[in-house]
């Protein structure tokens, strides 16, 4: 078995029991990842020489010493591209600071490896929109691995790397672990500060883990969590340790259905699994409740307003000026703004840049921006109400297992209504996690556990139990 392909922890204890060393993980990884990213497309670039002097310097005696970590690449690491995928910066910048999430890796140890592929600047839920290559789902070959964070899941479930770093800001963690059948988990809102995160939707984003195990998720979540004075939205409660408490079990916890996730539009192999998820938690001891989340169905329509009206903004900073791509073919100020935008951005950011323009512009605002941002206070209420009855809701990531490559292309209406089951959870802030069930066909399905705001703990606990029911 090789190293890339074994979890954290597993290599935690023979890096401790002194079996094996750093730069063997870190060789192993660049092996594999010449050996079959060729095909699966994951990384973007990686740089063998500095990992490995990285791995030479490794100390162990942190929690995650020696081990390597990818990135995904919206997220900076320092003296590494940072393309997001994108002509725009492809090729033409160079980070020049580490993200806090990087620093805190480091902080704990870990190597940061490699830059991962995504759907351009993380808009998309397939990793198609990569102005760069097209990533395989290693376990579905031909079809998509997911995305935005597409890269990461890929390279985790194709055994390239034991975690990697993905970002969240409508389901791109949870739907590309969903659809590589890894664990991906995103924080609640503030658990993980976004410095150094390229921002798409700043009210939504969060950086979270994708990993082979519940555990890893718990461990690399210890490293990221904790408030930040870069990042003012980020949170400075106490991080506990995610790892403790993990086998507990779900005996006596509340656990809610929500009958609006349970809809017609849902494979009926999807559907199964969950429903036996649910009932075999519950004969561990769950109590299963039906509950309602009433504003579900304007929970798509909320977010492509959302999304794109901050996108637009954040993007106003790629204007040829100061980062990345500035047009040849430019001869004043204006052409300089336009005529870099038009040849760096890919067709789908300049659709949300134009969306997100629209519903921002003074005769719209009211009617979309500012009527947005009202149905999002009612789908957070939604939740709050919820948990005040159960302790974790269980629903499908996605309504199906992965698409064909290019199945939806041309149709992004399609894409968005897909992000149905994951994007409340970052409307309303709270912390979800994909785990991994059977199987439909080979194609991986996950389960979707969301929890109340910094309710992690409680998540991962039940994530474990139904990875342990696999097990
Ligand atoms: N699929 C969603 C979108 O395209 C979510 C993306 C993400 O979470 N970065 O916006």
């Amino acid at each position: 078995m090789s190293l890339a392909s074994q979890s954290l922890s597993s290599l935690r204890r023979q890096l401790t029991a002194g079996n094996i060393t750093s730069r063997d993980i870190v060789q192993d990884t660049i092996e594999q990842i010449s050996a079959r990213d060729g095909e699966i497309k994951a990384f973007l670039s990686h740089d063998p020489e500095t990992a490995l002097a990285e791995a030479e310097k490794a100390d162990l005696s942190l929690p995650l010493g020696g081990l390597p970590i990818g990135i995904k690449d919206n997220i900076n690491v320092r003296n590494h591209p940072c393309s997001c995928a994108s002509k725009f910066l492809e090729g033409a910048y160079h980070s020049p600071y580490d993200a806090t999430a990087v620093i805190k890796l480091r902080a704990a140890g870990a190597i940061p490896f490699g830059r991962l592929n995504l759907d351009e600047f993380a808009m998309g839920s397939s990793t198609e929109n990569s102005a760069l290559q097209i990533t395989q789902n290693p376990k579905a070959p031909g079809h998509i691995p997911g995305g935005s964070s597409g890269g990461s899941a890929a390279a985790v479930a194709g055994d390239l790397i034991s975690a990697a770093l993905g970002s969240d800001t409508g389901g791109s963690i949870r739907q590309p672990a969903s659809h590589c059948g890894v664990v991906g988990l995103k924080p609640s809102y503030g658990r993980v500060s976004r410095y150094g995160l390229v921002a798409f939707g700043s009210s939504l984003d969060q950086i979270g883990p994708l990993t082979r195990t519940v555990e890893d998720s718990a461990l690399l979540l210890n490293a990221l969590a904790g408030g930040d004075l870069r990042d003012s939205t980020s949170l400075d409660d106490d991080v506990p340790d995610y790892t403790e408490g993990l086998e507990n079990g779900v005996a006596g916890m509340k656990l809610g259905l929500p009958k609006e996730y349970f809809t017609d539009g849902i494979d009926a192999g999807v559907r199964a699994r969950v429903e036996k998820a649910a009932a075999d938690l519950e004969a561990q001891g769950a109590e299963i409740i039906e509950i309602s989340l009433p504003h579900t169905e304007y929970a798509v329509a909320t977010y492509y307003i959302i999304a794109p009206a901050e996108a637009s903004s954040n993007l106003s900073r790629f204007d040829g000026i100061r980062y990345g791509n500035r047009s040849s073919e430019a001869d004043d100020i204006l052409s300089v703004y336009q005529k870099s935008r038009e040849e760096g951005f890919g067709s789908e950011v300049k659709r949300r840049i134009i969306l997100g323009t629209y519903v921002l512009s003074s005769g719209y605002y009211d009617a979309y921006y500012s009527r947005a941002l009202k149905v999002r206070t009612l789908i957070r209420r939604d939740f709050e109400e919820a948990f005040e009855k159960v302790d974790a809701i269980l629903t499908p990531v996605t309504p199906e297992t992965a698409p064909k490559i290019g199945a939806a292309a041309g149709d992004p209406l399609k894409h968005y209504l897909a992000d149905i089951f994951t994007i409340s959870a970052n409307l309303a802030g709270n912390c979800g996690i994909s785990v991994p069930l059977e199987p439909i066909d080979g194609k991986p399905v996950g389960l979707q556990i969301l929890g109340p705001h910094l309710g992690e703990k409680t998540i991962l606990r039940t994530a474990r139990a139904v990875e342990a029911l696999g097990s």
